[in-house]
């Protein structure tokens, strides 16, 4: 018996809760990072919640402003959702992993013609946007008082129909704002999706959550490397060799051709030009360069 009528860490049959955007552009991502992670998911656009049937998840599809609220309440234990949700929302929830996608910016604009110095441009004026606390703890920060006007959506229409004299709104390309003959002026925050977690996850949920993030972080680093094979003269083999970083060594193998390899090794995306034109450059050969789908170390 339970007098505290608490719920055992299986009442909900053990599966792990996750919100994720109902549709948006955060949905297609995080689908296609279950997918990647091996869990399928039945589609579920028109539905509440879908189930997995090769992992104990169980996924709620919400508007992503819900999601920090869910994840606070424990209706859902974790939720994919963007930093700038997270930090305009302040719920007691922790931020586990970024995820790598919805990637943007959150930004100050004001009409093209206004010369803007810095923030001090903003004292005394108007601003539009979605999101008052950021801004708000932003301004604050600056030391710069400003009318802060909260408006839910078409924020960069607002300088043009004369609500305001300043945005600040989610930027990607910024040819939103160009359109609307704005311009950026100051970024305030660097945005992706993130897995967050409910304050204190029971044991039982804690693990899942890990097998879970096992998965993400080894398809995360598979992303950013690639798998490259070449041949190499023999004489050129240590010079070569040296250029490639690798999990542990190299692979070398030798080829039909007499003095000749084959290397195979793991480049990181950063460092790949970089990496590919030295190798070119040392004798290297037939370069293949492959996708890598997880990556396990
Ligand atoms: P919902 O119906 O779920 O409330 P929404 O209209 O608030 O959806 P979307 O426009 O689908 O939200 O954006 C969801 C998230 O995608 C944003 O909160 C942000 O984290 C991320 N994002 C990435 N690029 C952009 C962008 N250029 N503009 C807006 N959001 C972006
Ligand atoms: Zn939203």
């Amino acid at each position: 018996m339970n007098k505290n009528n608490q719920q055992g860490p299986l009442a909900d049959g053990g599966k792990l809760k996750l919100a994720i955007q109902k549709s948006g552009r955060l949905h297609d991502d995080s689908i296609r990072l279950l997918k990647e992670c091996g869990i399928d998911i039945s589609n579920g656009v028109n539905k509440l919640k879908a189930e997995a049937n090769n992992f104990p998840i169980e996924v709620y599809f919400l508007r992503d402003d819900d999601i920090p609220q869910y994840v606070e309440d424990a209706v859902a234990d974790i939720g994919f959702v963007g930093e700038n949700v997270v930090y305009e929302k302040k719920k007691k929830v922790a931020v586990v992993e970024k995820l790598g996608f919805g990637k943007c910016r959150l930004s100050i604009a004001v009409r093209r013609n206004e010369e803007y110095d810095n923030e001090q441009f903003l004292s005394g004026k108007k601003i539009a946007t979605s999101y008052p606390v950021i801004l708000g703890d932003f301004l604050k920060a600056k030391g710069v008082s400003a009318e802060i006007h909260e408006i839910s959506g078409s924020v960069e229409i607002a300088p043009g129909i004369g609500l305001a004299d300043a945005i600040c709104d989610l930027v990607s390309s910024g040819s939103t704002l160009f359109m609307n003959g704005l311009k950026e002026t100051e970024t305030i925050l660097q945005s992706q999706a993130v897995l967050i977690k409910h304050a204190n996850l029971v044991p039982a949920k804690q693990l899942l959550l890990d097998r879970l993030l096992f998965r993400i972080q080894s398809v995360k680093k598979a992303k950013n490397n690639k798998y490259i094979l070449l041949n190499a003269p023999n004489d050129k083999l240590n010079e070569i060799i040296g250029l490639l970083p690798g999990m542990k060594s190299p692979t070398v193998l030798p080829l039909a051709e007499a003095g000749w390899s084959s290397v195979h090794s793991v480049l990181n995306e950063n460092d790949f030009w970089d990496i590919i034109e030295q190798l070119k450059a040392a004798g290297a050969q037939g370069i293949l360069v492959v996708p890598i789908e997880k990556m396990i170390i």
